[in-house]
């Protein structure tokens, strides 16, 4: 047996339907803040990725999914999704439109991790990314958007919004050299990852996730006194915006995320819930980024949320797929009238099954229960001679015998009585 690749996986029948309301969600809240949707290709020229998240990152350096085609080229699969939507941005000359450009896309990303619970090869995001505006309040609506997604899914309660700013690219090297300061005469009791850190990325300290290495971290100088001043105005401001639309946050100077890019504004939206992958959605400004790919002088600010990170918060509460009913003919001239039947309830968008007629009722029956149908519909040779069909309630058992021709009616009757409660 052939099975899937490890780090990988199908998202099946019954858990899809979460999927969907996610992104249901994701597209209704989006759209209301005036983001449209674009759709990327799922992968691009290397050269794209080192440049958009840069040489140094775990993700360029160790991650991708990188491979010549049999042209020669050197592609790879997306890790992420801001890079395709900047160079989107850039080939297609959106800087023309109205400032700032709102854009979200949706779908899977590839990164060679280690895979664990909540952590996978082939993994899923929605990304979102408003471009052409420095403006502290497009910070504080981003975030605020993002925290309206999570309330529109009944997440908001357990979870927790974490803001930073990381300042100026041209301030950071000098709160850099602070933290190098301070780290190197105890570099010998970080752990291994962070020693090596020290020399390669020393900001990624800070992200360090190993105990031993807490309160070491918690005493080094933080970022936030090392900001210039129109960084640290820039923050002041987000958080006066945050507040007057009552969002509430933790201000965590430790929060530098992973990519090389990020400049001012950081945040990230983490659960006690799923263990050790507790970071949902994270996201920041990127000021120089569209001009790093070759485009214009454009700021940027956006987010990735991981799909299945939101996914499993959200469990298995709520309702599966749902079926109306399951249509029973008894033979084959119940068949021929159920079939009509069920075609015409499907075309006013209502889900039922049918059986083929070709099953003993009792077996009928057992299946309806297992399919979760709401009511099944008899129509044996009884029913038939006498014009009728037996609606059937699983729920209180009752069932009770309706005209063959007011079927339909009745049916769609019973959805929109199970629909309004
Ligand atoms: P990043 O692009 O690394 O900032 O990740 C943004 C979000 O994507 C994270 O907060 C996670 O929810 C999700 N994510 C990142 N990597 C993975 C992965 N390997 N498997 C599942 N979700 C991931």
């Amino acid at each position: 047996m052939i099975k899937a690749v490890r780090g990988v996986r199908d998202i099946l029948p019954s858990e899809a339907w979460r999927w969907q309301r996610v992104e249901a969600a994701a597209r209704q809240v989006f759209e209301a803040y005036g983001y449209a949707e674009i759709r990327v290709p799922l992968f691009e020229r290397t050269e794209l990725f080192a440049r958009g998240i840069g040489d140094e990152t775990d993700i360029v350096k160790k991650e991708m999914y990188t491979f010549e085609d049999r042209g020669g080229d050197s592609l790879t699969l997306r890790p992420e999704a801001t890079a395709g939507v900047l160079r989107a941005y850039i080939e297609h000359g959106f800087h023309v439109e109205p400032k700032p450009v709102r854009l979200y896309t949706m779908g899977p990303m590839f990164r060679y991790e280690r895979p664990q619970a909540g952590r996978y090869r082939q993994f899923h995001q929605v990304n979102v990314e408003a471009l052409g505006e420095t403006h502290p309040a497009l910070d504080a609506e981003i975030i605020a958007m993002l925290m309206d997604f999570f309330a529109a899914l009944g997440l908001a309660g357990r979870l927790e919004l974490h803001v930073n700013s990381i300042g100026d690219v041209g301030t950071r090297p000098a709160y850099i050299a602070r933290l190098v300061d301070y780290f190197a005469p105890i570099q010998s009791e970080l752990c291994g990852e962070c020693q090596a850190r020290l020399t390669r990325n020393p900001l990624r300290i800070l992200d360090c996730k190993i105990p031993g290495c807490q309160p070491l971290i918690d005493k080094a100088p933080s970022i936030l006194d090392s900001l210039s001043p129109e960084a640290a105005e820039h923050f002041e401001a987000v958080r006066r915006c945050l507040d007057a639309m009552g969002v509430e946050y933790a201000i965590d100077p430790r929060l530098v995320r992973g990519l090389d890019y990020y400049v001012r504004t950081t945040f990230e939206v983490l659960t006690q819930d799923l263990g050790a992958q507790n970071a949902v959605a994270g996201g920041g400004r990127y000021d120089g980024l569209i001009q790093q790919l070759g485009g214009p002088a454009d700021p940027g600010i956006g987010f990735a949320m991981g799909l299945e990170r939101a996914v499993l918060l959200l469990g298995s509460e709520g309702e599966g797929r749902e079926l109306l009913a399951l249509l029973i003919p008894v033979g084959e001239a119940g068949l021929a009238r159920l079939l009509p039947v069920a075609r015409a309830l499907r075309q006013r968008g209502l889900p039922v099954e049918i059986g083929y007629g070709a099953r003993r009722l009792q077996r009928e029956l057992e299946r309806a229960n297992r399919l979760g149908a709401r009511y099944a519909v008899i129509a044996g040779d009884a029913e038939l001679a006498a014009g009728e069909a037996i609606i059937r309630d699983l729920k209180s058992r009752d069932q009770r015998a309706v005209p063959l021709e007011a079927l339909e009616v009745e049916m769609a009757r019973l959805a929109q009585v199970e629909n309004g409660r």
